[in-house]
C-alpha cells in the first residue's frame, strides 16, 4: 500500500465519498445566492421594463461567477447539517423559486442565474452519483473524484455528528467547540443573505422601486 493509505484510511476515504456528504445544506448555498442576487440587482438598469439586455450581461457574469465562488466558501466552512437531506433540498427549491416569483421581471433571470450557479458545483460532482445512489447502482468505488476541491475530504468543512463518518477529530461535530463553530458558520451565511437583502429590497414585486417606469411591470 502507499504511504498513507492504511486499511482504516481507505475505509474513511470510502464513507467520506457518500453522495450526501462533504456538501453545505442546500439551503444555505440558496441563500448565499439570494444575498447576492440582491446586492448585483444595484447594478441592473431597474428604469428599462425587460427581462434581458445586452448591457446585463456584465452584471450577470459577475453574479454568476459569484455564485459559485460562493459554494466554494460555503463548502469551506467548518459546518454540520442542521437539515437533513430531504427536507434541505424541497427547502432550497421552494425558496428559491418563491424568490424568483417576487421578484420583478427584470431581475427573475438574475435570480434565477445566481441561484442555478450556486447549485452547480453540488449538480455536477454530485448529481451523477446521487442519481446511481437513488437507483441502487452507487458504490464508493465506482465513484470518480468530485472536480471541485472543496468537495474533496481535505478541502470540505464538513462535520459530523456520528463518529463512524468523521474522517478526522476535527471532523466531529460533538468534539469540543465544533458545534458552536458550526453554527456561527451558519449563522454567518444567514446574516450575509439578510444583509444583501435589506441593502437592496428594490427588486421585490411587492415594493415599488423609485424608478416609475417599474411600476408597469408585472
Ligand atoms: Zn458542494
Amino acid at each position: 500500500m502507499l504511504p498513507g493509505f492504511t486499511r482504516r484510511n481507505v475505509a474513511v476515504r470510502n464513507r467520506a465519498s457518500a453522495p450526501t456528504q462533504l456538501i453545505m445544506n442546500v439551503t444555505f448555498h440558496a441563500l448565499a445566492a439570494i444575498g447576492i442576487a440582491h446586492m448585483a440587482a444595484i447594478r441592473l438598469e431597474s428604469s428599462r421594463e425587460g427581462w434581458f439586455y445586452r448591457t446585463d450581461v456584465r452584471v450577470l457574469g459577475s453574479a454568476i461567477t459569484l455564485g459559485v465562488l460562493s459554494h466554494g466558501v460555503l463548502d469551506g466552512l467548518k459546518h454540520g447539517y442542521p437539515i437533513q437531506t430531504v427536507p434541505d433540498v424541497l427547502c432550497a427549491s421552494v425558496l428559491v423559486i418563491c424568490w424568483c416569483l417576487c421578484v420583478h421581471r427584470r431581475f427573475f433571470l438574475l435570480f434565477a442565474s445566481v441561484s442555478l450557479a450556486s447549485f452547480a458545483p453540488d449538480i455536477v460532482d454530485l448529481g451523477p452519483r446521487m442519481l446511481r445512489f437513488a437507483t441502487g447502482t452507487w458504490t464508493p468505488s465506482y465513484s470518480a473524484a468530485p472536480l471541485f476541491p472543496w468537495h474533496w475530504p481535505d478541502g470540505s468543512g464538513s462535520m459530523y455528528a456520528m463518529l463512524s463518518k468523521a474522517p478526522a477529530s476535527a471532523r466531529i461535530l460533538d468534539i469540543g467547540q465544533n458545534r458552536i463553530v458550526s453554527w456561527t458558520n451558519h449563522f454567518i451565511v444567514i446574516a450575509f443573505a439578510a444583509a444583501g437583502i435589506f441593502a437592496n429590497p428594490r427588486p421585490f414585486r411587492f415594493l415599488s422601486p423609485p424608478d416609475t417606469p417599474m411600476k408597469k411591470t408585472t
